[in-house]
């Protein structure tokens, strides 16, 4: 926070602004008691940045908000307390204006300020299923150095082997189940097949498309596919049949 008096502050200073912003420094006098508010302080790139609670705003603070921030750390002091330990470091304008600054996202504040609650806007009650991701394999015939099955962000963890690389068929129509069940009233689902190499499993593939398209017959909807492929296993026989 506050402003580098020789350029403009950079765009990715204020990365989101908080939906509402209360009054600053027109409600301040040397008396006003500040104290530190709600907000998760982090680090990254060597600068420091506050992500507010409850309004998701992330601010990066300059050495002034910081400093400020700093010495309220030890507990509430007034504005001319702050004026007064920051003196020397930075003038006094400067401080007053990062003090609005920060009173006005809310990162500082009266002690007695009631705590902001985040919104309880809850999830619509009917929020149908509507679309599956089925993970068919998570084996590949190609081992791209980029891929997230071969690093932290794997999406099944086989336990070294233990676990089964491949989707059975029967877990694969009891997701298409549950997919037309909790899709409720909606006329339409959609599944898609995903992995490692989703054709590496291409026989579950043929028969869960078949009785997806069945069952969703029988329950008078329509049901669509999609699959993510790394192509290199087209034959013609699985050519012939996609759609
Ligand atoms: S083709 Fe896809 S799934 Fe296979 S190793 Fe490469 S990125 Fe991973």
């Amino acid at each position: 926070m506050g402003r580098d008096r020789n350029r403009a502050p950079p765009d990715w200073r204020k990365l989101m602004t908080p939906p509402t912003a209360t009054s600053s420094s027109d409600t301040m006098n040397a008396d006003t008691v500040f104290a530190l508010r709600d907000f998760h302080a982090f680090e990254a790139f060597g600068a420091r940045f506050l992500y507010m609670v409850p309004s998701a705003g992330i601010f990066r603070m300059d050495e002034c908000g910081s400093a400020i921030l700093d010495a309220l750390e030890s507990g509430p002091l007034s504005q001319d307390d702050l004026v007064e330990t920051l003196q020397g470091l930075f003038d006094t304008d400067r401080t007053l204006e990062t003090m609005a600054e920060l009173k006005e996202i809310r990162a500082i504040g009266g002690p007695d300020a009631p705590k902001e609650e985040a919104p309880k806007d809850l999830p619509p009650a009917d929020f149908p299923l509507n679309t599956m991701v089925l993970n068919v394999t998570n084996k590949c015939n190609l081992a791209c150095t980029y891929c997230y099955e071969y690093g932290e962000d794997k999406i099944i963890d086989t336990q070294y082997g233990k676990q089964p690389k491949f989707m059975s068929e029967d877990t694969a129509e009891e997701s298409v189940e549950f997919l037309l069940k909790q899709s409720g009233d909606q006329p339409r689902a959609h599944m898609t097949f995903f992995g490692g190499e989703t054709l590496l499993n291409f026989p579950v593939l043929q028969k869960t498309v078949a009785y997806a398209r069945r069952r969703a017959a029988e329950e008078r909807k329509t049901i669509s596919f999609s699959l993510t492929t790394n192509a290199t296993l087209l034959k013609p026989e699985i050519i012939q049949w996609l759609p």
